[in-house]
């Protein structure tokens, strides 16, 4: 580990308390627990499992061997920019890409079945932006890193990348936290949870608003803003009344990934042999946490 991934996760494992403690003190949904309904999904799976593996596949098995096959091992075009700048760059240009893409998604198909699964956590806060599908992160994270590869020097690279993937980590947190924040005007400018937990929301006049990551300003050039507290814009709702998908969705991390592949009946498979007690299991050691943390004095009874 060199020295800005150190600083870069020391910064990131000090978020999560940052996040956690805004949500507990001003919550924007309140009454929702720490340990909430997929937490050990999202945790384990989606933020451990998955991260630990896709990363290993991405940096090593794509965008490593394309660079070797470009012939473009020592070039490095930009490393001669500032640092500052590099990720000034790489922030906005793949931020408009994100936009795009995720308008993609949810008015394809195909797509919409590769950014369902992030759809479908019904209790949003600091932890449920992790859930992604795999093959999202694979498309979005090789978009975004193999530019920083392919146009910088290894010293520099090994610089930015740990930068921008700390930004994004931090910033997706941020902009799902249950965290009810008044920014007023800087909502055209800059995403949070005011927008974001409103693209989470299982309402269908939302469905196709509010894909912007980082930069609030792409909804509002292109059209697709929607935010009922800010003028002009008025909803008879301030808050979403309702999360999730409407329609049935596994609640397993390999079923998940399946449905997105060949859909089937959920009921069933969630009660097939081996899933059933995996599913029990988790919701059971959860429960238990959940009640020794509300009322200490039941696990001595
Ligand atoms: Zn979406
Ligand atoms: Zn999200």
């Amino acid at each position: 580990m060199n020295k800005t991934e150190t600083i870069t996760t020391i910064i990131l494992f000090c978020w999560v308390p940052v996040m956690v403690t805004l949500e507990r003190l001003f919550p924007y949904t309140k009454g929702i627990k720490f340990f909430r309904e997929g937490w050990w999904l999202d945790f384990f799976w989606y933020t451990i499992f998955q991260s630990y593996f896709l990363k290993i596949l991405i940096f090593d098995y794509i965008i490593a061997p394309a660079k070797t096959s470009l012939g473009l091992a020592n070039v490095g075009v930009l490393s001669n920019w500032p640092v500052w700048a590099l990720v000034l760059l790489f922030l906005v240009t793949h931020d408009f890409y994100i936009y795009w893409f995720h308008r993609l998604q949810h008015n394809t198909k195909v797509f919409w079945r590769t950014h369902e699964a992030h759809h479908s956590v019904r209790t949003v806060d600091w932890l449920a932006g992790s859930r992604s599908h795999a093959l999202e992160i694979i498309i979005n994270q090789t978009i975004e890193f193999a530019p920083i590869f392919f146009l910088l020097d290894v010293k520099t690279a090994a610089i930015v990348v740990p930068v921008k993937a700390c930004l994004d980590a931090t910033w997706g947190m941020w902009i799902h936290a249950n965290v009810d924040v008044h920014s007023g005007k800087l909502q055209y400018f800059i995403n949070g949870p005011e927008m974001h937990q409103w693209h989470h929301s299982n309402h269908p006049e939302v469905f196709y608003s509010n894909y912007s990551t980082k930069f609030a300003f792409w909804d509002w050039i292109f059209g697709t803003g929607f935010l009922p507290g800010l003028n002009p814009f008025k909803h008879q709702f301030l808050k979403p009344q309702q999360y999730g998908l409407p329609y049935e969705y596994p609640r397993e991390y390999f079923l998940q990934h399946w449905f997105a592949l060949k859909r089937f009946d959920v009921k069933k498979a969630e009660n097939a042999p081996g899933i059933k007690p995996y599913i029990n299991w988790t919701t059971m050691v959860l429960s238990l946490v959940k009640n020794s943390a509300t009322n200490p004095s039941k696990i001595t009874e």
